[in-house]
């Protein structure tokens, strides 16, 4: 696989339509390599060799031993534990305190307990806001894409942006808000049901059994495709290779998805166009065209050479119901390529550092898959070294 940091810095811009911050992006993909190198040495143990993720535009997907993000939180917490890094549970941030009201240096938090009491922590060194995005926050999501009020979300029930507003209170700018992206979920409930990843294996077809767009296209290309598509419900369809192609977590979460009618699986085409209530004539007719497209190395939908490689023809065969939910909130507060965040002036709030979803600049219109994970640790451990130089 030919890849390098430029291609990946050149990648995240171009997905992101050159919304992203050139400069903060190449750091992030200079750092990247040594942000994973950090995390083996903390512990965390990956599965071998690399992939494609959903979106992700070229393989170079490491994917840890653990699902749902277990490993990181298991390497990490051992390593905090070692170093004496206390981890305060039950606290919520409700304020950033600035020595003066728009200046100064950021010099603590204010925290409310579990019982309702308030506490305030005094940083020495500098505060970095690591809070996430509002892919969960209904009203915060409207405020910014009217659009997308009423979809379902694959996030975690934490991520309303609670610090923000905080941060923009003592002067943070904003950047990108309107940056929400959309990834297939469960048809019922919206929640991740696997099957999308990886890409290689899988095909969507639409509720007449037609495929409709190339599957290894942007994130974005996707959403539109499938909210433009009838009833707004489509397919992924994989065969048995293609199941066993699917990580842990993918696979933990597609075969939860049977019980509440999201996932499907029969021994033949027939069969399982039966369950889709779909026409069986045109999925057999699209995994056919698709299984052409493998042998000829061209896809009339446009996937990338690259990325037929795998036909679709040994049962059984199995089938994710999908809809789009809200995954991702590219925008936040600003930051530069040191991590410190931005005032509305253009100039660093001393003190005060983001890293991950809660911050933006990075993605730009679009996020590459994959690089959320790689910018919260690669930013993340650069915004933690630079507010321990202070
Ligand atoms: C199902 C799913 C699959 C994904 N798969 C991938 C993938 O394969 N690759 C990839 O790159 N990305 C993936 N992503 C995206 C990626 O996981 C997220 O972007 C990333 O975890 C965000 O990390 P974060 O640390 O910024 O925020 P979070 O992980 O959301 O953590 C923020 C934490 O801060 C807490 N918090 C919020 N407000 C406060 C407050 N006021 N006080 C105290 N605590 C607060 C929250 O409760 C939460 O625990 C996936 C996301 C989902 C939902």
């Amino acid at each position: 696989i030919k890849d390098s940091v430029e291609l990946h810095a050149e990648q995240t811009l171009k997905a992101g339509d050159y919304r992203g911050n050139p400069e903060l992006v190449r750091e992030f993909t200079k750092r990247a390599p040594e942000a994973l190198q950090w995390l083996k040495d903390c512990g965390l143990v990956f599965l071998p060799g690399v992939y494609q993720v959903y979106g992700g535009l070229h393989p170079r997907a490491h994917s840890s031993t653990k699902p749902f993000g277990l490993g990181y939180i298991e390497a990490l917490e051992n390593k905090c534990k070692e170093l004496n890094v206390p981890i305060l549970l039950n606290m919520k941030v409700v304020r950033l305190i600035r020595e003066g009201n728009l200046s100064g240096r950021v010099i603590g938090v204010e925290v409310q307990t579990k019982r309702g009491r308030t506490q305030y922590i005094r940083a020495l060194k500098g505060v970095v806001l690591a809070s996430g995005g509002f892919s969960a926050n209904p009203q915060a999501r409207a405020l910014h894409d009217p659009r997308l009020f009423d979809l379902p979300t694959t996030n975690h029930k934490g991520a309303t942006g609670d610090l923000i507003a905080p941060a923009q209170d003592i002067g943070a700018e904003v950047v990108g808000m309107d940056y929400i992206q959309l990834l297939p979920g469960g048809a019922t409930t919206g929640r991740f049901i696997g099957m999308v990843s990886p890409v290689e294996s899988v095909i969507f077809v639409n509720k007449n059994g037609d495929r409709f767009v190339a599957e290894d296209k942007r994130r974005d290309v996707i959403a539109d495709a499938i909210l433009g598509s009838p009833t707004k419900v489509v397919f992924g369809i994989r065969d048995e290779d293609g199941y066993a192609a699917m990580n842990k977590g993918a696979t933990k979460a597609f075969n939860s998805a049977f019980e509440i009618g999201d996932a499907f699986k029969a021994d033949t085409l027939d069969e399982l166009a039966a369950k889709l209530q779909i026409p069986a004539e045109n999925l057999k007719k699209a995994v056919e065209t698709y299984n052409k497209a493998v042998d000829e190395k061209k896809d009339p939908l446009g996937r990338d050479p690259k990325m037929l490689i795998h036909k679709i023809e040994k049962g059984p065969f199995y089938a994710g119901r999908l809809t789009m939910a809200v995954h991702h909130t590219m925008g936040g507060v600003a930051i530069n390529s040191h991590a410190q965040v931005m005032d509305r002036r253009g100039q660093p709030i001393p003190g005060l550092y983001a890293a991950g979803e809660v911050s933006g600049g990075v993605h730009g219109t679009n996020r590459v898959g994959g690089n959320a994970v790689a910018e919260i640790f690669t930013i993340g451990k650069m915004a933690g070294e630079n507010a321990a130089k202070n």
